[in-house]
């Protein structure tokens, strides 16, 4: 490991002006995705602004009836708050799903949403890669790629975003709140918060450099029925191959509206707009699961041991609107 230096600042304030004004500087909260990167090298920050004593650890309604949960909040406590229970099962279902215990006791909110991707390649420092290394290439393009997109990968990375929390938030329309250097406030919402690879993969998502989450806000919680379904090599402890976050609601027989979400499949939490309007107003049944599936998946291709995942999301969304509509 390289070194680097220490602070644990007081004020959210002072920590994005810290990471801002030093280059090479990093927050760094339950740390379970960066120090493996930097014990690798992968990562190698000069400086880590610790943001853990922040006053960012809170779960609280807000006044249209949504949910605001604080950037430090644990995945497990999130998890387990009976608001999120109640009322956001999909999200809750969907943290359940990731990692261990042990690591959803130290795993923040926001840390969830910035952690790397799992590409072994990435993780190989002795192997190109254009997200850990821009303009070295891509040894996951021809290489083995079991675990890798079918859905908008470029010519330069074709790498799956990892989270299972961010699939659920991205089904239930999530905001992110962050904040600036200069302490100005700016919200995104979660459909526009991660990017594409394109020829830039290193470039994940819409923050500036210092630029800190402090808070996911939810909308008021969706009518219908939450699902959050992942498939995986292991039973847990394992990142999704392809994983599906659904919010379905039916009137007498019929679709009445649908909110579905992937992950393990793109490079960031996957949203097909096309494959909710097949499925509005149509009888739910399994002509109108094949169609959307067949939406979800336009423009979907493998790179040779990822072309498993095609068929697989399309099973797996059936499965999940059979479910989802009591038609099994
Ligand atoms: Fe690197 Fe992306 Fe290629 Fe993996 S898929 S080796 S992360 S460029």
């Amino acid at each position: 490991m390289k070194p680097f230096t220490y602070e644990r600042p007081e004020s959210a304030a002072d920590a994005v002006r810290a990471v801002a004004t030093k280059p090479g500087a990093k927050f760094i909260a339950g740390g379970t995705n960066l120090l493996d990167l930097m014990k690798l090298e992968v990562e190698t920050p000069t400086h880590l602004v610790d943001v853990n004593r922040l006053p960012l650890g809170e779960v609280a309604d807000t006044s249209d009836g949504g949910l605001r949960i604080g950037a430090l909040v644990r995945n497990s406590d999130l998890a387990a708050h009976p608001r999120v229970r109640r009322d956001y099962g999909v999200l809750s279902r969907a943290l359940l799903a990731g990692a261990s215990g042990q690591l959803r006791n130290k795993a923040t909110t926001a840390g969830n949403l910035l952690q790397r991707t799992r590409c072994y390649y990435f993780y190989d420092v002795t192997k190109p890669c254009n997200k850990r290394d821009p303009g070295s290439g891509c040894s996951a393009i021809g290489g083995f790629n079991r675990i890798h997109a079918i859905l908008g990968g470029s010519d330069d990375c074709i790498a799956t975003h990892p989270s299972d929390m961010a699939v659920a938030m991205r089904a239930l329309d999530a905001r992110v709140e962050t904040i600036r250097p200069d302490g100005s406030a700016e919200t995104v919402p979660l459909a526009e918060f991660y990017r594409l690879p394109g020829s830039t993969p290193s470039e994940e998502n819409a923050l500036r450099p210092g630029q800190m989450i402090v808070a996911v806000t939810l909308p008021p919680p969706p009518a219908g029925v939450q699902i959050y379904r992942k498939v995986r090599d292991r039973a847990s402890y394992a990142f999704a191959l392809v994983s599906v976050a659904a919010i379905v609601q039916t009137v007498g027989g019929r679709m009445r509206s649908a909110r579905l979400a992937f992950g393990g499949v793109a490079p960031k939490p996957w949203r097909v707009p096309a494959a909710e309007v097949v499925l509005d107003g149509a009888p739910a049944g399994t002509p109108a699961f094949g169609a959307a599936a067949d939406a979800a998946l336009q423009g979907g291709r493998g790179c040779g041991h990822n072309d498993f995942k095609l068929p697989l999301l399309k099973r797996t969304l059936t499965a999940v609107l059979a479910t989802a509509t009591r038609t099994t």
